[in-house]
């Protein structure tokens, strides 16, 4: 019986990672790390033993708790092939070597002796099992491509009957196709089929339009199982909010900011958001919406992969292809060098890692410069988790006294300067993430990657419009036949 295993360690957003096995042949599914824990505890629960050897791993994005433990998934399985889009082949390659530095650096400051979990060498080596294959094309475990022209001639049908009537699969060989997600650059959609069974892994999803990012193409369905991510079960669309109203009121909030004199942090993700707002900034300077002298200043690795959504516009589903983000916007890359002496510029906008989830890093360095002066500004773009920083600082602004500590090694600090929230998800809103769900008829649905509220809202709402699947939550380590 095929079956599917949560190897992550809770049901929440943190080191997504997953095994089906299927009638012969075994796939781990991601192989994340925890953004917020250290150690062995941010690593998932990897399979291991000979007797659960894996015959491909796959790779649906560059995120950290989606690609950050690729390099142990693979030590564990040195002969599996590790399937991944080519864009974001040009990301998890800078993604896993900072990973190793940044590793190195917290063995050293926060004495964490197991690290590193991995060496530079370790990167290196797993490259090499590392296979790219494009968008829409079926492929077997071993990488082929399966020619379709060939199988339209002989079946007509080359998608639902391929594995049965095609004597080049037989032995119940799995076959996959990737479907463009539309989170961040090179996400896919895994669709597997093995025997009679028809497998969709969402990896992290997004049904609408981004700047850069085009919604996700939606593969028809039924599915025996999908595997889907929950991240925004918990909040409701805002009726009316589009994004495009959201762009307008940041770029007004910017605009009031320098028309003050003041400076804007915006604590961003290095990868994906980065680009995104940079994208934004760029349509917004040229239309007048920004001033057109404005500076934006992006961190060391958020160039890194600016430049791989540069070299990959000709064959990702992006738009704007013809925008090269780094000679067209000429953003300033942040010297971490002089970080201590570092003080805001008026009407210049600091792009800086990460969304302030944890302290440390640079944002959560440096936001201490801004929440002192009432001309500046912090405002976020994205998810604040309620444990990080910035989670802190909301709820300060709420129901707190106005005081807040970002970071220990500072203190507590008033909260003098404007500290906004704009929703610029990159992942699908909840209602449109139901009808998508609802749209492909599974028989067996696997919730997974979102939090309590998150999980049990899908809970109680599919079974509304699809009373017959079966309606899954699976626990670390729980295996589910299906
Ligand atoms: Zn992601």
């Amino acid at each position: 019986m095929p079956s599917f295993t949560n190897l992550t360690r809770g049901n929440e957003i943190g080191a997504n990672s997953y095994l089906l096995e299927l009638d012969r042949q075994r796939v781990i599914l991601d192989a994340g790390m925890h953004p917020k824990l250290t150690g062995s505890a941010a690593t998932p629960a990897l399979p291991r033993s000979a007797a659960r050897r894996a015959d491909a791993i796959f790779l649906t994005h560059a995120h950290l708790d989606h690609a950050g433990c690729l390099p142990l998934a693979q030590l564990a399985q040195p002969d599996a092939p590790v399937f991944m889009s080519p864009p974001t082949r040009h990301l998890a390659e800078p993604l896993l070597f900072n990973s190793v530095n940044v590793m190195q650096r917290q063995r050293e400051e926060l004495n964490i002796s197991e690290y590193p979990l991995f060496t530079r060498h370790d990167v290196h080596e797993a490259m090499k099992k590392w296979r790219v294959c494009p968008l829409n094309r079926w492929h077997n475990l071993g990488g082929e491509p399966i020619e379709p022209k060939e199988l339209a001639r002989r079946h007509g049908d080359a998608e639902l009957s391929l594995i049965k009537k095609t004597p080049r699969l037989r032995a119940n060989q799995a076959i996959f196709r990737f479907h463009h997600a539309g989170h961040i650059l090179g996400s896919v959609m895994i669709e597997l089929q093995a025997a009679d069974r028809r497998i969709l892994y969402t990896g992290d999803l997004c049904l609408h339009d981004q700047t850069l990012m085009m919604s996700a193409a939606v593969p028809p369905g039924p599915f025996d199982l999908l595997v889907v991510e929950t991240t925004r079960g918990a909040q409701p669309s805002e009726r009316g909010v589009t994004r495009g109203l959201v762009e307008q009121e940041l770029l007004a909030a910017i605009r009031t900011v320098f028309a003050r004199g003041g400076a804007v942090l915006i604590p961003i993700f290095a990868l994906g958001k980065t680009q995104e707002i940079l994208a934004m900034l760029h349509r917004a300077r040229r239309r007048g919406d920004l001033p057109a002298d404005t500076v934006p200043h992006i961190g060391g690795l958020g160039k890194v992969f600016t430049q791989a959504y540069d070299a990959t516009a000709d064959f990702s589903a992006r738009a704007h292809r013809e925008l090269d983000l780094l000679r067209d916007i000429r953003p300033q890359i942040f010297d971490l060098r002089k970080i201590a002496r570092f003080k805001p510029r008026r009407g210049h906008l600091y792009l800086l890692p990460s969304g302030m989830m944890t302290e440390n890093t640079t944002s959560n360095i440096i936001a201490s410069h801004f929440l002192a002066h009432a001309e500046d500004a912090i405002f976020f773009v994205g998810y604040s988790d309620p444990d990080s920083p910035a989670g802190r600082l909301r709820r300060a602004l709420a129901d707190g006294d106005g005081r807040v500590t970002l970071n220990p090694r500072h203190g507590e600090q008033p909260i003098r300067s404007e500290v906004r929230y704009f929703d610029f998800t990159s992942h699908a809103d909840r209602e449109d993430l139901l009808n998508f769900i609802v749209s492909l008829a599974p028989k067996n649905i696997a919730l997974v990657h979102g939090d309590t509220a998150a999980l049990a809202w899908f809970r109680q709402a599919i079974p509304q419009h699809l009373p017959a699947a079966n309606i899954f939550i699976p626990e670390s380590g729980q295996r589910i036949e299906f």
